[in-house]
Parts: structure tokens; sequence; C-alpha cells
């Protein structure tokens, strides 16, 4: 299967005109991902990888500061090993891809291309766990995985992503449960501090759990055009998998119990929730924590700059690149500065810094804002302490922004009628009373393309309340939303 690539966009198309072309022609104008002759599979160019590799880094310090370690396991599950859990086989086997041959040799059992890896790896867990001493265990994998998609969204939907899952086991139900919790809240404390992206953290209802859990936790973002982004989950796995894979352990009491296991993930689709957490008109805007340069430099090229301009330039980078900024010098002769400003405001770095003659007589510099535009002549004496402040104002001022449009784009509502009203335009979220019936959320689900994105933490009761769809006692006020 092969698939033809458009040409690269020269311009952006404008958010209120087409969303979702918006969203794709900054991905690609950007340089962060391109379609690939594989159908389904995107390429992460190097700009887009960079980002990643920030949002490893800050998911992985999290990680180890609680407690986890990384190993890795194979890309291949065999057939029978995926069919042990009955429920989680009928959840994936309609997106798995299959290996029947080796070379000229056809397999006598076929392989699965792993779709998520609770399978291989409490096989290994069984081997590995004989007593309670032996647990916890806490096993972070960063990986590929295979869901076989008939849509492309470049970071969103593809066929191949990457990311990382972290499987637990324990020796009780409660530790399971704060496992499930903690690392949600690890999702919350990364997607709000580094992405400046704000999210509702809850219980996903009955229907919308992964496949073999006893409950699935996630984090829910709202992208400017008003579809909610699901940024990451934790499923509490209970004994489900233990059960089906055999991990056994001798208890404190002698006898002989299953681990209670959780798992947990999130993935290259954050990227495209940043993307359309914080993005204009103009192209990309990167929280300064996930941008992989924060500072770019543009030197003014006047009379002999590059004897004059370009060395205070470069040992001014070294003063930032000392406390640690990510900054990047445009030297190229071949765009002038106007293009070179249009570019980086395009591909999203935080903060533009000027140099020219002029400015090395005054002994100052320019700096413009990409999330304000503001631009401002600052002294070259303390200029790294000055860009730290700046930098950090900027991912404060984004995470705001979000908070503020989310705000503005929540709504209540205990009718029905107001809440299909609602649902026509660019919705957001909107809370309403639920009799906790699936039926009736699939009913919503088909009227209005809404689905419940999950119950949030501390909701108000709903007692006294009838469910907007059927009417009969309510149980939870849900949020809803259309979603990605
Ligand atoms: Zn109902």
């Amino acid at each position: 299967m092969s698939t033809e690539i458009p040409d690269l966009p020269t311009e952006i198309t404008p958010q209120s005109q087409d969303f979702g072309r918006w969203y794709i022609d900054v991905v690609r104008r950007a340089e962060l991902a391109d379609y690939s002759p594989v159908k389904g599979c995107m390429v992460i160019r190097p700009y887009g990888y960079a980002i990643w590799e920030l949002m490893q880094q800050g998911l992985d310090r999290r990680f180890k500061a609680t407690g986890h370690v990384n190993a890795y396991f194979p890309l291949f599950i065999p057939e029978s090993l995926l069919m042990r859990e009955a429920e989680h086989v009928e959840g994936f086997a309609p997106q798995v891809a299959w290996v029947t041959q080796g070379g000229n040799e056809e397999l006598e059992e076929r392989l699965v291309i792993r779709p998520t890896s609770e399978t291989i790896i409490g096989t290994m867990y069984a081997k590995w766990v004989q007593s309670w001493r032996d647990l916890p265990i806490l096993i972070n994998q960063w990986a590929n995985v295979v869901r076989w998609e008939k849509v492309t969204r470049l970071f969103l939907r593809t066929t191949e992503f990457l990311w990382q899952e972290g499987h637990t086991a324990h020796e009780t139900a409660e530790e399971a449960q704060e496992e499930t919790l903690r690392m949600l809240g690890v999702y919350k404390d990364f997607a709000e501090n580094d992405l400046a992206m704000p999210v509702m953290d809850g219980e996903k209802t009955e229907s919308e759990k992964f496949a073999g859990a006893v409950k699935t936790y996630s984090i829910e973002a709202l992208m400017r055009d008003g579809r909610a982004l699901q940024a990451g989950t934790s499923h509490n796995l209970g004994q489900n998998f233990s059960k089906s894979y055999e991990i056994k352990f001798q208890a404190r009491d002698k006898s002989v119990q299953y681990v209670h296991t959780t798992s947990w993930g999130v993935s290259t689709r954050m990227i495209g929730g940043v993307i359309m957490t914080h993005g204009d008109d103009g192209g990309l805007i990167l929280p300064p924590k996930v941008a992989p340069y924060q500072v770019v430099m543009v030197p003014i090229p006047r009379g002999n700059w590059r004897e004059t301009v370009l060395p205070k330039a470069q040992q001014l980078r070294d003063a930032l690149v000392a406390r640690g900024i990510r900054v990047h010098i445009d030297d190229r002769d071949s765009q002038t500065p106007g293009w070179k400003f249009n570019e980086w405001e395009l591909r999203g770095v935080p903060l533009r810094l000027e140099i020219g003659p002029k400015d090395l007589e005054k002994s100052q510099v320019v700096l413009a804002r990409r999330d304000t535009r503001e631009k401002s002549f600052v002294p070259m004496e303390g200029l790294a302490g000055h860009v730290e402040q700046l930098l950090a104002a900027i991912q404060q001022s984004l995470f705001d922004r979000a908070a503020q449009f989310r705000q503005e784009h929540t709504s209540r509502t205990d009718s029905y009628d107001e809440f299909t009203q609602i649902m026509d335009g660019r919705p957001g979220f909107v809370i309403s009373p639920w009799c906790g019936s699936a039926a009736c959320e699939a009913a919503i689900k088909t009227e209005t393309q809404a689905t419940i994105r999950n119950i949030p933490f501390g909701s108000e009761p709903a007692t006294g309340k009838a469910c907007i769809r059927c009417g009969g006692a309510a149980t939870v006020h849900a949020w809803f939303a259309k979603s990605y």
C-alpha cells in the first residue's frame, strides 16, 4: 500500500476558514512531520522530533522521580499470547497488523505487531514474580506501536506512533489504584506545567474505558476549534491480566495471590495537542519548555556585519547557552531578515532576538515575543536574566490564555434541546447530568457526535437531577464534547 505525498503548502490556511486544513498546513510548513510513502504512517522531521525529545525528557524525569525504571520488550507478540485476555482481544483485534511470513517461510504461529504491550509484559512478569518481596514492579517502556487506522491525521491518528507505556504490578488493589491515580497526576502536571495545556482529569465511562481495564482515567484538553483531545490515559487493570497471564505470588500470609496491575501511556499525539492549544494564523506557538529553540537570533546584515554584529551575537548566544537556554543564530546570507522573522514565527519560537549595528552602538538588542508579538529594547548587560524571565512569562501566559479559552468554551445545561444546539457549532465542553446508562451515552453520540470525555474528579453531585437524554435519575455530571 502506498500513497501519493502532496506538495508542501506555501501558505497557511486561516483557522477560521478551515481548522483541519490550518492544522495540517502548520504541521507540514513548520517541518514537524510529513506524510510518507506508506499509507497511514508519518515521518517525524527533526524539528518535530526535537519537541518529542523534550517531552520525553520531561516525562522520563517524572517517571524516575516516582520510582519507575525503563526496559524494552519485543515488537512482536505471538497470536496465542494476545488471545488470552478475552476483552482485550475483542478491543484490539480489528486494529492489529499481522506478520505471517519470515523470509521465505510461513510462520507456524502468526505474530501481531504490538498495539500495546500488556500481554507480552504480563507474560514476563509471571516469570519474574514469585513472592510479595518481588513487588511492586514499576517498569516503563519507550516504544512504537501499530494500530491499523483507516484515517490519517499527522500526530493525531497514524497507524504507527511513538509513545511510552508504563506497566506496574502490585501486591494489593489499593496500591494499584494509588499508582493509577499517581500517574494520571504525573500526566496532568506535565501537560499543565511543560505544555501549558490545561486538562480535566477524571474517570472514563464503562464504554470508553481501555479493553480489559477495571477503571480508566484520562486527561482531556480543549483544542481551539472546540474539540476535546484525550491527551493521556491511566488504567487500573485489577486482576484481569494477572489471571489471564498467571502472574501469581506468595503473599505475606503464605497464600497464593494474583497481582494487581496498571498501565498508562501518552504518545506523540500530545504534539498535536500543543499545536491546536496554542497556535494561531501565523502558525505554531511553542511553550518555552518544549521549544527546540527558545530564542532565535537574527543578526541584521548591514555594513561589515560579519566582523562586527555576528561576533557580538555569538558572544551573547554563549552567555544564554551557559544559562541552559536553547538558542539558534540564523546567519544565513540567502534570506532577508524579514523572511527569517516570518519563518521563525511560523515555527513557533517563543522569543526572537534582533541585533544590528545600531544596537551595537547602544549596547542593546530587540526582543520580540511570539505569543503577544510585543517588541522591547533590552540592554546587553544582564540579557540572560531578562530572557529567562520572559520565557517564564510566556510559558505562564500561554497556560492562562488556554485556561481562559476553556472557561469561555465550557457550558452547562440540563436541557437536551439546548445540548444539541450547543453541539451543533464549535461547542467546547458541555457539562450535563447523566444517568449512567451506556444506551443513553450511545444515543447522545449518534444524535450529536458528542461523547462523554470523562467524569472529572470532584464533579458536583447530580442528586435530584434528570438525565438529559432519558429524563431518568441522573447519577453524575459528565463532561461531554466532540473529540479527536
Ligand atoms: Zn439516561
